[in-house]
């Protein structure tokens, strides 16, 4: 069981969940939870680390971030013993997740689970702080925003767990963020692929890393509310039998920029010597489009998280001497809006479906990004809000029968 940040936000809460999973223990169950820093802890840590340094060291951010996750499981494991139940909290490192030496962004490597199993054995709930691990070299390391969901991800498949469930301040996936369009309607049953390219294209819901580690290793999730007792979104591998929806859901983003550079050569290593550039510098480009060259030149557009537009610019500009190019351009008041449904493999039409919508709206379109199983256009950030509804509306997501593919 794993319970987001806004489910622990303060005492009353806490007590909340400490009796959700005592309810769990009480059932028969062995339980495992893996707890989010309380309310806005995270933002604030990193609030706190700006206030005294322009760039913190990443070691020394991991140690103040993983405190964060920390502070709640051991609250946790006191509103469990005050419900008269045996529980025992442990940090990342102590549960035995081992991680990469990545600060800020590690990846989960190994984890070895025999002191949780222990633990378990004696009858004890655990209680695992979210978002951290050790490092190879036995640093204190965390996993990237949203890594509670990654833990608890991982701890169910090395524990071969029942089932993992994800507690949140929804009630499940839906099928458009039900802050931006209050008509959403709840899934009941999303394909890892799904929900993959929804997490991918900007649904928090899920943190990318979790859902990717879901997939490699089969584990179905069940993503719903901490507040409400009621069945939420099973997110499962794909069978023959399920059935396929065109489109399941619309996912936005607007933490990109776009960054444009033009007039460089159209020969072969050009687009490699850019990429590598980035690469180098730690930077994950997201869209990269090409045009069509012109007399021998070609501009190349591609999208990195806002955060990344300075270190990015930066690289392109150390290229000036090696590659030649006309110029470089950089806007950050960009969104993505993301259509997601394994039917659409097998159904035209859906791209001209989206860009017909978006052209009644005025919506402009300045790039256009696909895969087998997703349709992304980038827009103005401005309006993105009134794309998702204009699409939700078009692809009649709130009405149930939609999501039946009549193939
Ligand atoms: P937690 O703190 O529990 O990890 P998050 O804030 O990370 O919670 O994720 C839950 C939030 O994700 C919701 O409050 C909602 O605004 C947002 N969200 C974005 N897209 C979706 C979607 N398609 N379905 C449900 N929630 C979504
Ligand atoms: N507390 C971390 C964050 O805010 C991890 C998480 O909540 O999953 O990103
Ligand atoms: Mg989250």
């Amino acid at each position: 069981m794993k319970f987001g940040g806004t489910s622990v936000a303060d005492a009353d809460k806490i007590r909340n969940v400490a009796r959700r999973i005592a309810g769990a223990r009480e059932s028969g169950d062995n339980v495992v939870a893996v707890v989010s820093a309380r309310g806005k802890t995270t933002d604030q840590l990193v609030a706190a680390a700006r206030e005294i340094s322009e760039r913190p060291d990443p070691r020394e951010m991991d140690m103040l971030l993983s405190t964060g996750e920390r502070i709640s499981c051991a609250l946790m494991a006191m509103a469990l013993h005050d419900l008269g139940h045996g529980a025992e909290s442990f940090t990342g490192s102590q549960a035995g997740i081992l991680t990469d030496t990545a600060h800020t962004r590690a990846k989960i490597l190994d984890i070895k689970a025999d002191r949780l199993r222990a633990a378990l054995d004696a009858g004890s709930i655990v209680l695992v702080a979210g978002f951290q691990g050790v490092s190879t070299d036995r640093n204190v390391t965390t996993l990237g925003r949203g890594g509670s969901d990654t833990t608890a991800v991982a701890l169910a498949a090395a524990l071969d767990a029942d089932v993992c469930e994800i507690y949140t301040d929804v009630t499940g996936v839906f099928t458009a963020d039900p802050r931006i369009e209050p008509g959403a309607r709840k899934l009941p049953l999303l394909t890892h692929e799904e929900m993959l390219e929804m997490a991918a294209s900007g649904s928090r819901v899920l943190a990318l890393r979790s859902v990717e580690f879901a997939r490699n290793h089969g584990v179905e999730l069940h993503v719903r509310s901490s507040f409400r007792e009621e069945e939420g979104t099973i997110i499962t591998q794909e069978t023959t039998a399920m059935e396929k929806a065109i489109v399941s859901g619309i996912a936005h983003r607007s933490d990109e920029a776009k960054i444009t550079v033009s007039g460089v050569r159209d020969q072969p290593g050009v687009a490699a010597e850019i990429m590598t550039a980035l690469a180098d510098s730690g930077i994950n480009v997201d869209t990269i489009i090409q045009n069509v060259s012109a007399d021998g030149v070609t501009d190349l557009s591609m999208t990195v998280p806002l955060d990344d537009l300075q270190g990015a610019l930066g690289a392109i500009d150390q290229l000036a001497g090696q590659l030649d190019y006309q110029g470089v351009s950089a806007d950050d008041q960009i969104g993505k809006v993301t259509l997601v449904g394994a039917g659409m493999k097998s159904n035209p039409g859906i791209a001209a479906k989206m860009f017909r919508t978006l052209a009644a709206e005025g919506i402009n379109i300045q790039m256009i990004d696909t895969s087998t199983i997703r349709i992304t256009v980038v827009i103005d950030r401005r309006e993105i809000e009134r794309a998702v509804r204009a699409l939700h509306d078009a692809f009649d997501l709130a009405s149930e029968a939609a999501r039946r593919a009549d193939v």
